[in-house]
């Protein structure tokens, strides 16, 4: 039994420390040499390596080693043809050899010094399913590896490939990356569509206040200007620990106010501050040099036992922050925003999208974050491209280079080769021609060349998105999101505060309809004043639920939209996430009070049409029974398919699995219309597939009476189905409903449009080759 087997807690631990350090890292090759040092003294071995997958040469290349000869690093490499390494690398599989050079796949480099190494185990480094490389141990003697062997490296293989992909991620950004020795290059980072379009530019990091870790390096020239905001950034500190301890004088002992003295030594020019006055002497800003110096300090101190000498790493820690704040504060008012600016961030807030001057924001990135964030919102109601959850994206290092934002597929791209650059180009080319051709489109009906109509709705949420609305023609609005508003407010808004709010769309868009769905918080939307914190909460406490929940609640809420329609009569109510009849029965009770209620009071309001949502797989099979008993239908493919796929819908790593063209929620989508039509009830769809022009082309067939979309949409789906004869579309509806998986679907739909000459209106972007 291996040693390691013997002693499970201790390996957790090791692997642990290993992927701490590791993770730490300052670029690709230290945290190569931490892994290949660590590894071959936890696996008690003679040799351990990593081989590095170089796509461009097609070849696994010696990147570190820790016992084969070091001048080898970087020469030595093998096609996925040649040698062990090159076995275990395409047959993605641990490999393990008692007696390695009897393989006849053994081969022998003169340069590693290899042929003193008898037995071998090598185990791929596997990251979203490609393999990135080849992890080695060796041993001079034979000696047959275990299970336990194996199982560690794997382990370890598996922790670190995300590292290493992240590593390589960030030395290509910033030209340190050896996947291919060429420094700078284009990378692709997976994100979340937030906002649709495509903006090019360049990235602004705004980092998070005060957190030195996600402070980036960054040379200055202006060596003079750094070393002054040094110097006024102790002068502030210095100033704050005297007052803190001016403030506390009579509650501590005087040993104790002592403590303030270490502190203020701390910052003293032969500590700290002169550390760092000397790497911005040395052209790195202010800081970058503070992060630099506080991370060698702490882990000096961290490294000690001694409990008081690891307490001053909290102080280093304290102080490190409490400077660094003053910094950015210093650094905020100089921030450069070019023209075409790209703002990147690990949460991006509005008031962050308020700090650029106008007309230079061309895009947005968030490395958390869902599309139905505050700021992804926001961005919507803009008509700024945007991208969320790009999870992987080493953000902190953007800063000044150029982007390219997908913000139909939700792709960032950092440092566009000119080929990319040239079919983004195209894209936004066609945008701008398409848009000045649509504009013409605005007073024109959706009716097909055949004579078939179609109603098209914007969604709205935000007040800024009535104009647009407007402008783009909207028939009306098949979806008011109620909660956007909730989410800006401090406490739940009263009922006039409310009545006001809603009589502001319904009169806009007056006498057009409008859809108001009660508050859908819960899940990806959160209110401020209202928290709710749940293990699972796509499946907790969400939408309708939460309203009846709270009836005091939901009763002001359609209270308010009932007397906010009157005069108008314009009003239909939407109750969100229904998952059978009992939600209904209970929602219709309240409504139908609270109508009552105002009539009884004098007011002249007319009973609204209710209508729900089917959004949840349990409604689709319920559906005739829901249909009967609601005035109207209207689908959410959002969640619709997020639930029926079981993705989720802001998860960058299972973005690529999310995807309303699956054949199964076409045929959900199909079900839902059928029943609609038996129960005589119009059916529309409001989630993002209806602004999807391809998708439209679908959903008109399958009999949907409206789409309503983003109205940044709206145009391209009015072109396609005014050029688009219902019988085709059914012929295509037909076509697609027999396909067994998304990928068809989406490729039929391509080629057909195509066929026509309608391919330019197609999802922008689909055609980009990466
Ligand atoms: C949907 O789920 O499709 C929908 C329109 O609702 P939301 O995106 O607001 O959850
Ligand atoms: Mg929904």
């Amino acid at each position: 039994m291996g040693e390691l087997q013997a002693n499970a807690s201790n390996m957790l631990g090791m692997l642990r420390t290993i992927s701490q350090e590791v993770n730490a890292a300052r670029d690709l090759p230290a945290a190569l040499a931490i892994i290949v040092r660590r590894v071959r003294a936890a696996m008690n071995s003679h040799v351990c390596s990593v081989y590095l997958y170089n796509a461009e040469t097609d070849r696994y290349v010696l990147m570190a080693t820790e016992g084969l000869n070091k001048r080898a690093v970087g020469k030595v490499s093998m096609s996925p043809g040649e040698g062990l390494v090159g076995l275990v690398g395409s047959r993605g599989e641990t490999i393990t050899l008692e007696d390695a050079m009897s393989h006849p796949r053994f081969l022998y480099f003169a340069e590693t010094g290899e042929e003193r190494y008898a037995s071998f185990l090598g185990t791929p480094i596997i990251h979203h399913r490609q393999v990135l490389g080849v992890l080695v141990v060796q041993q001079k003697e034979r000696r047959q590896f275990d299970e336990g062997d194996e199982a560690f490296l794997i382990t370890m293989s598996a922790q670190l490939s995300g590292v290493i992909a992240h590593a390589e991620a960030t030395g290509s950004i910033r030209g340190l990356g050896s996947k291919r020795g060429k420094g700078i290059q284009e990378a692709r980072f997976a994100g979340v569509p937030g906002a649709p379009g495509v903006a090019m530019g360049t990235a602004v990091v705004v980092l998070p206040r005060a957190d030195l870790d996600v402070v980036p390096d960054r040379t200055t020239d202006d060596i003079a200007g750094e070393l002054i905001i040094l110097d006024q950034a102790l002068g502030a500190v210095r100033e704050e620990v005297r007052l803190l301890s001016a403030r506390l004088v009579k509650r501590l002992r005087p040993q104790e106010q002592a403590l303030f003295d270490v502190y203020l030594m701390l910052l003293d020019d032969n500590a700290l501050a002169g550390d760092v006055r000397r790497l911005i002497k040395s052209g790195q800003w202010a800081q970058g040099a503070l992060r630099q110096v506080v991370e060698k300090h702490l882990q000096r101190f961290e490294r000690m036992d001694d409990d008081y000498l690891s307490e001053r790493a909290a102080d280093i820690k304290d102080l490190g922050r409490r400077l660094l704040s003053h910094m950015q504060q210093a650094h905020q008012q100089t921030l450069d925003y070019p023209d075409n600016c790209i703002l990147v961030s690990e949460e991006l807030s509005p008031g962050m999208l308020g700090e650029v001057p106008p007309g230079k924001l061309a895009g947005l990135v968030s490395v958390a974050g869902s599309r139905n964030s505050h700021t992804a919102i926001l961005a919507r109601a803009m008509g700024i491209p945007t991208v969320v959850g790009a999870q992987d994206l080493p953000y902190t290092r953007l800063d000044g280079i150029q982007l390219i934002i997908d913000g139909y597929h939700g792709d960032v791209f950092t440092n566009p080769g000119p080929v990319l650059c040239q079919q983004y180009q195209r894209v936004l080319q066609e945008e701008e021609s398409i848009s000045r051709e649509l504009d013409s489109l605005r007073q024109l009906p959706c009716i097909t060349p055949d004579g078939h109509a179609l109603t098209l709705w914007a969604n709205t949420g935000l007040l800024a998105d009535v104009p647009r609305a407007l402008e783009r023609g909207a028939e009306g609005v098949g979806l008011y999101r109620s909660e956007v508003a909730f989410m800006s407010t401090a406490r739940f808004p009263s009922e006039s505060e409310q009545v006001q709010l809603y009589r502001e769309q319904l009169a806009a868009f007056h006498p057009r309809p409008v859809t108001m769905r009660t508050l859908d918080v819960g899940g990806d939307k959160p209110l401020s004043y209202f928290p709710i914190k749940e293990d699972n909460p796509y499946l907790g406490w969400r939408g309708i639920r939460i309203s009846l929940d709270h009836p005091e609640i939901f009763s002001v809420q359609v209270r308010s939209m009932i007397k906010a329609s009157a005069g108008l009569d314009n009003l239909r109510i939407l109750l969100p996430m229904i998952s059978g009849v009992h939600e209904l029965e209970d929602a219709l009770y309240h409504i139908h009070r609270a109508w009552q209620e105002l009539v009884d009071e004098g007011h002249a309001v007319t009973m609204p049409a209710v209508g729900i949502m089917i959004e949840v797989p349990s409604a689709v099979y319920q559906a005739r029974d829901l249909a009967g008993m609601a005035d109207f239908i209207s689908v959410g493919s959002n969640d619709l398919t997020q639930y029926l796929l079981a993705v989720d819908r802001n998860n960058a790593r299972v973005a690529d699995l999310y995807d309303y063209l699956h054949p199964a929620v076409l045929q959900a989508l199909q079900q839902v219309v059928t029943a609609a039509r038996e129960c005589g009830r119009p059916v529309s769809i409001c989630g993002e597939m209806a602004g999807d022009p391809a998708a439209a082309v679908l959903l008109m067939a399958m009999g949907f009476d409206s789409l309503s979309m983003n109205a940044t949409h709206l145009p391209r789906v009015k072109w396609l189905l005014r050029q688009m004869p219902i019988q085709q579309a059914r012929q295509l509806l037909q076509q697609a409903m027999q396909l067994d998986s998304p990928y068809l679907v989406h490729s039929t739909l391509q080629l057909a449009l195509e066929d026509m000459g309608l391919g330019k209106v197609l999802n922008p972007g689909a055609g980009v080759q990466i």
